[in-house]
């Protein structure tokens, strides 16, 4: 067989997620310019050359709206969402669940969770979580690099600020209530001090969605090395960005192999069962909310269809294709399946 036919072979048989696209902030900002069917015309190509089933569609507010208009706007990426949905019937559907996820594939359809990136559009409100789970929202990202009512974010780079905190009580009742709920936490964005905090809450599997690394590449967005072994020791999941300045300290310097040594090291400290992909595909879009700090940043996985580069790099790194339908998806799947019911 060649390395293509097994690339090939490997993407028809998984159940391929992305954990991590900014999907419903994309699409609104288009439609807010006029464009409409922006799903069906920008993306599913790309989504179907890549083969994926399942694109985690995170909600993101720009810090310019918030907090006064936090809620407002994520409620529009939601309402745009449905819009598209209307307007390209029978493509891709909003999911709740492992098991319509996996319908929607054998419907011919993607499907898509909602995920919060931050819990800013709820403000201090404990009761708009339970709204944003009867909207279809899965996915609670506590935090972006940020300070919000929940806790603190992780910059990209050091900058000027005060003291760090940890999680406040919100942060823990809303914890909490996710887990109750069924949604599935991400600590993604989360600073150091909150991410111990999470770790003594919760008592799910979590994941987070799109981070890489800390002891390869060492920006606070990263991982450290106990941060990956208490996330495996629950069971989580850690998504495989492939931002380059989250791939290597020398942003430009970043390889598809660099990228694929964080896998290595993951797969090292705790096994293979606790790395996904989470590419966060972000920087080509000309609303892309550029980095703080000026922080230059290349997508080493351009788009969605160019998945095949991973795949081969993960066969070029030795992976069996057993492991690498874990990491293509069946990792994430457990996680979402023992949270989302
Ligand atoms: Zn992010």
């Amino acid at each position: 067989m060649t390395l293509q036919q097994r690339i090939t072979q490997l993407h028809h048989q998984a159940f391929t997620v992305d954990a991590h696209f900014d999907l419903c902030y994309e699409v609104a900002n288009m439609r807010e310019r006029g464009d409409k069917k922006v799903i069906e015309k920008t993306f599913l190509n790309q989504f179907r050359a890549g083969s994926f089933d399942l694109i985690v569609s995170a909600i993101f507010v720009h810090n310019y709206f918030l907090p006064e208009m936090g809620l407002r706007k994520a409620l529009d990426q939601i309402s745009h969402l449905h819009a598209e949905i209307d307007e390209s019937p029978g493509l891709f559907r909003i999911c709740r669940t492992c098991k319509e996820a996996r319908q929607a594939k054998e419907d011919g359809e993607i499907a898509l969770f909602l995920s919060l990136e931050g819990a800013d559009p709820l403000q201090n409100d404990p009761g708009l979580l339970r709204i944003f789970y009867e909207l279809g929202v899965r996915g609670l990202g506590l935090v972006w690099s940020r300070r919000n009512a929940v806790g603190d974010g992780a910059f990209f780079a050091s900058q000027r600020e005060g003291q760090k905190g940890g999680l406040t009580p919100f942060g823990i009742d809303l914890i909490e209530q996710a887990e109750r709920l069924g949604m599935f936490i991400d600590v993604s964005h989360l600073n150091d001090e909150g991410f111990l905090d999470v770790m003594n809450v919760a008592q799910k599997p979590l994941i987070a969605s799109h981070s890489n690394c800390r002891a390869l590449a060492r920006t606070m967005r990263n991982l450290t090395d106990d941060q990956i072994k208490s996330l495996a020791a629950k069971g989580g999941v850690i998504g495989m960005n492939s931002v380059d300045a989250f791939v290597h300290d020398d942003a430009k310097k970043a390889t598809m192999d660099d990228f694929v040594n964080h896998v290595d090291h993951i797969a090292n400290l705790v096994g293979i069962d606790h790395v996904g992909i989470g590419f966060d595909i972000c920087c080509g879009f000309p609303n892309h909310l550029s980095m703080p700090d000026n922080v230059e940043a290349t997508d080493l996985i351009s788009d969605h269809g160019h998945l095949e580069e991973f795949t081969e790099q993960l066969i070029r790194h030795g992976y069996s294709d057993e492991d690498i339908m874990k990491v293509l998806g069946d990792n994430f799947m457990r996680v979402y399946s023992e949270t989302t019911g």
